[in-house]
């Protein structure tokens, strides 16, 4: 069965990138049938919290990732880790190492004097001795001194790692008996049954330290999978600088959930040139074997295209309730549908969308100079003073177009004359849906009051 699983460090948020992995953790579970769980990695204790695991854990809910089973909480597993420490320790695989931060500092001095890579000599490898009183030791593994290690990455495909280049017999416990990283994560991905490790390439080179460890214990190593960054237009890592990386700032600025994993499983991976997803296709069609080599690029203007395409997709109720966080309620308007259909297809966001629908929904408080200048003409303001009239005389009864243009006729006038100053009337500019279509949302009613009110600014 294939196990994946995402196991982010609780720092703060989480990130669109973090989000990607963990798409494609989910997607590839479920695609096999298996299981995706989840592991806050939250054993550095300065900088973890638990409002940063608890922001993770709503993100996943917003974009309906569901992980399977309880949540594994590293900080929970010291005990455990320190038996495997332990075991190490009693197999002769690892041992104390005693040497003191100056020993430490000496050493790395009269390397980098012979231009040698700082590496930590083996001096207690083998040590019989006596300890030295007072220093409490680390616990290093004893890593292989020369040679290769391979990695098969599903990505990268075969990655060479020269010992002599990169290793030597690394800490796995500090001195205060708590775990390092590589450990925990080891030791984690082989109890929790990891068989597929999908994750940022970042982590490329601690692989080579945890193939060390699997091997240490004989544990199965897992298939890897090293996802490329994801980089801004200008080819650099993506940051705060760049627009949300938040993941819950996406809600915040009006993005559907459904937008941000299309949007990301195509960061990385694709199928033929389709861009439009759903998740039954990604399901259908996801495999981290052709995850893309190299990294991939954030494209806002992607991201709008997408959003305004689930925008148009989605159910009016959907959309009626994603409209209240922005502080704009049509539940109980009476033309909601058509005031939906009239704007969802103009709008790229939500928040966009309920601007647009406030903007309908309630008689403007001010209205675009240049607009009124531009517009607004003694015979423009007749004309609508007339218009005015016809609605008050007798409300029509059939719909506002067809009254409209036999009001247009009577007057031997044309809608170009009109148009603009009626759009200013209803929405304060002179840019809006098709007016006919605004004219029946508002109703008859509020059209008169409108146009009044505009008048009567105009007369001040
Ligand atoms: N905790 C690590 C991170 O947040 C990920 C570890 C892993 O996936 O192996 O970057």
């Amino acid at each position: 069965m294939v196990i994946t699983r995402f196991a982010p460090s609780p720092t703060g948020y989480l990130h669109i990138g973090g989000l990607r992995t963990a798409l494609y953790c989910y997607l590839w579970a479920r695609k096999c049938g298996g299981k995706f769980l989840l592991r806050i990695e939250d054993t550095d204790l300065a900088r973890n919290s638990k409002e940063a695991a608890d922001a993770i854990v709503e993100a996943f809910k917003w974009v309906g990732l569901a992980h399977d089973g309880e949540i594994v909480y590293q900080s929970n597993r010291f005990e455990l880790y320190k038996t495997y420490v332990q075991q190490l320790l009693d197999e002769g695989k690892a041992y104390k190492c005693y040497m003191s931060k100056e020993e430490l500092d000496t050493l790395r001095e009269e390397q980098s004097a012979r231009k040698e890579r700082p590496r930590y000599d083996g001096r207690y490898r083998d040590f019989t001795g006596t300890p030295p009183h007072g220093v409490e030791p680390v616990i290093r593994i004893k890593a292989p001194l020369e040679g290769m290690i391979v990695l098969h990455d599903g990505i990268k495909g075969e990655v060479h790692f020269n010992v002599a280049d990169m290793l030597d017999d690394f800490i796995i416990a500090r001195s205060d008996g708590t775990p390092t990283y590589n450990f925990v994560v080891t030791i984690d991905d082989a109890l929790m049954g990891v068989t597929d490790v999908i994750r940022g390439d970042d982590h490329l080179s601690n692989t080579p330290k945890q193939i060390v460890i699997y091997n240490a214990f004989d544990f199965a190593i897992p298939k890897f999978f090293h996802v490329p960054m994801i980089l801004n237009p200008d080819g650099k890592k993506l940051s705060k600088r760049d627009g949300a990386t938040d993941v819950m700032d996406y809600e915040k600025e009006g993005f559907l959930p459904e937008t941000l994993l299309n949007f990301l499983v195509r960061l990385g991976w694709s199928h033929g040139d389709q861009e439009i997803f759903s998740m039954e296709e990604m399901l259908e069609w996801f495999d981290p074997n052709s995850i893309n080599k190299s990294a991939s690029a954030y494209n806002q203007e992607k991201l709008l295209w997408l959003n305004a395409h689930y925008i148009k997709e989605i159910s009016i109720e959907r959309l009626v309730e994603l409209l209240k966080p922005f502080g704009v309620d049509i539940s109980l308007h009476g033309n909601k549908e058509r005031l939906v259909e009239m704007l969802r297809e103009r709008a790229k966001t939500i928040k966009e969308f309920a601007v647009m629908v406030q903007q309908i929904i309630e008689a403007p408080n001010s209205y675009d100079e240049v607009a009124v200048q531009k517009c607004i003409t003694s015979e423009t303001k007749a004309l609508l003073s007339a218009y005015q009239e016809a609605l008050h005389v007798s409300t029509p009864t059939q719909g506002a177009e067809v009254f409209t243009k036999a009001f247009l006729e009577s007057k031997g006038a044309k809608l170009k004359d009109l148009a603009p100053a009626l759009r200013i009337a209803m929405v304060g500019t002179a840019v809006s849906p098709a007016i006919f279509d605004v004219l029946e949302v508002i109703g008859f009613n509020d059209v008169q009051e409108r146009i009044q009110k505009l008048l009567s600014t105009l007369k001040e």
